[in-house]
């Protein structure tokens, strides 16, 4: 083996042994590969010595995907190279941060759309391994529909271009090549019965947009596959222009279900963002002083962030909403880039701010990330309300309502002796709730160690076909083992960082 930086001092497993998520898990070293030969070398040690290996980018997860108990595999000090950019496509490494990309793009007047809230930190590598998106899928979809092609990293250590999948250089890439085809069309029936019926997803592996896809199969596997296939070294994104106008409208409504109803309207107009604010996140921040909204009042339920791109659409939109309709009792249109960017601003750090509570009460992420179709939202959301009412709960609300895509983050006090037994509760009674909503239990955050068991219920008979594609891919489970198929969820056992 090459000279490769190995860490195992304490201070560094504690720092790797937690991401965003509400778990610890402690590695046993830490690598900062150079290069991909010696990413190679590290997963063929790993196979020899039986410990797994975890890719992690900027290490944002909340659903503990980024943490594991052998070696995590560090790219993000050596992997950062733009490697070329000719017209809509740049190829580039895995650690390369998401706003950095945009801002080199936007010289040419182009766009990376995907838009986690996380865009400051992410890393492309973690936004592909995850299928990340953010406020603007409800237009532009997913990171999944903007990876034209792959440089991976397989579980026997051998390299592979998935733009040229035929080129193998490995058993294993010829095994691959030979049996995916077969086990998706096989089970195509068995995979089309169990897809969420939601506008986006990121549960389980992308079955359905390698069958819709053939000719991109062996890429889209690999695209939400949290790591658990082959260690991402390259990619070829496609990008878009950037759009020539947009601004921001913030509706307010006196009650939750006003704005479920809403949602239906506003999406009539192929708007880019339908954010929404609940009153639970804006009493906070309120009481934090950092609001900065004239008009938020105690008759406020929540608010919805809604971003235009056409400008002749903006009045239309504002009629329907508060004279047609009358949903929205007030509106605000941001007259300038600051007021716009405050606007973003405030939606972005809604995660942030609510970790920065200072009371007992933490806010979790156990059910952060359900989707369900943006017409059940009403149904789905007076659902919520009742599991939260029975478990005497208090839970944020906030995020992408127009694609049923809302972050639910209870507030809860994990000193207390019950705090497992309410996750664990809460977690069945909102899965069950959402698959009884033909929805998803992952939008796209992905499913961690948080969601492995749950995955199954998703699933249901399918499940097995990801178990199958799991043991094609990495037949002795070395890369970042319990996640998506794992047997648990972390909330059986697993310590909790609080
Ligand atoms: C405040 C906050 C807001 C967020 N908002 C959003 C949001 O709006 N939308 C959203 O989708 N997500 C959001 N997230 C979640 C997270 O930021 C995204 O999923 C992000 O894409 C993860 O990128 P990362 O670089 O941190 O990846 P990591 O957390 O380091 O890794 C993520 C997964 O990718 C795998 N991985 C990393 N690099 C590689 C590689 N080179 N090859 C193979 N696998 C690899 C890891 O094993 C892991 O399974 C948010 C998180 C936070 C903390």
């Amino acid at each position: 083996m090459s000279k490769i930086f190995f860490d195992s001092s304490k201070e560094t497993l504690t720092k790797y042994s937690t991401d965003e998520s509400i778990f610890k898990i402690e590695p046993q070293a830490v690598v900062f590969p150079e290069n991909i030969g010696q990413i190679s070398e590290i997963i063929k040690f790993a196979s020899e010595n039986n410990l797994s290996v975890t890719a992690v980018g900027s290490r944002t997860s909340v659903a503990g995907q980024a943490l594991g108990n052998g070696i995590i595999l560090d790219t993000s000090k050596h992997f950062k190279k733009i490697k070329s950019f000719e017209n809509d496509k740049i190829t580039l490494e895995p650690a390369i941060i998401l706003d950095d990309l945009n801002k080199f793009s936007a010289k040419k007047n182009y766009i990376f759309p995907p838009d986690p809230a996380s865009s400051k930190l992410c890393s492309i590598g973690g936004m592909i391994a995850n299928n990340a998106s953010g406020a603007r899928a409800i237009r532009y979809g997913m990171t999944k529909n903007y990876v034209e092609s792959l440089k991976v990293v397989l579980s026997d250590g051998s390299f592979w271009d998935t733009k040229f999948p035929q080129k193998t250089s490995s058993e294993l890439q010829e095994k691959i090549l030979e049996k995916l085809p077969g086990i998706l069309s096989e089970n195509e029936k068995l995979i089309r019965k169990n897809v969420p019926q939601t506008a986006k997803n990121s549960c389980g592996y992308d079955l359905i947009g390698c069958l819709e896809n053939p000719e991109k199969m062996f890429t889209r596997i690999f695209v939400g596959s949290e790591g658990t296939l082959g260690i991402v070294t390259e990619a070829t994104l496609k990008l878009v222009q950037k759009p020539k106008f947009d601004t921001v409208v913030l509706f307010y409504f006196d009650k939750l279900e006003k704005i479920a109803q809403s949602v239906s309207f506003l999406r009539e107009f192929n708007v880019s963002a339908i954010e929404l604010l609940d009153k639970t996140f804006l009493d906070f921040v309120n009481s934090q002083g950092k609001l900065n909204l004239e008009n938020f009042s105690g008759k406020t339920e929540g608010l919805l962030i809604v971003e235009v791109l056409e400008e002749n659409k903006v009045e239309k939109i504002v009629e329907v909403l508060t004279q047609k309709t009358k949903l929205a009792y007030f509106y605000e249109k941001a007259l300038s880039e600051e007021e716009k960017q405050r606007i973003w601003a405030l939606r972005k750090a809604a995660s942030p701010l609510l970790n920065e509570r200072t009371d007992s009460l933490k806010s979790v992420r156990v059910i952060e990330d359900t989707a369900v179709s943006p017409k059940i939202l009403p149904k789905y959301l007076s659902g919520l309300r009742k599991i939260f009412e029975d478990l005497k709960i208090t839970a944020v609300v906030f995020g992408h309502a127009g694609d049923g895509n809302v972050h639910i983050n209870p507030l809860l006090d994990p000193t207390k002796k019950d705090f497992r037994e309410i996750l664990q509760k809460l977690a069945n009674k909102v899965y069950t709730l959402v698959l009884e909503c033909s929805g998803t239990i992952s939008g796209e955050h992905g499913d961690g160690v948080l969601r492995a068991g749950f995955v199954q219920k998703q699933f249901g008979e399918a499940f097995p076909i990801l178990v199958e594609v799991k043991n094609l891919f990495d037949p002795k489970n070395i890369l970042n083992p319990e996640k998506i198929i794992g047997k648990q969820s972390a909330l059986e056992s697993v310590d909790f960082k609080f």
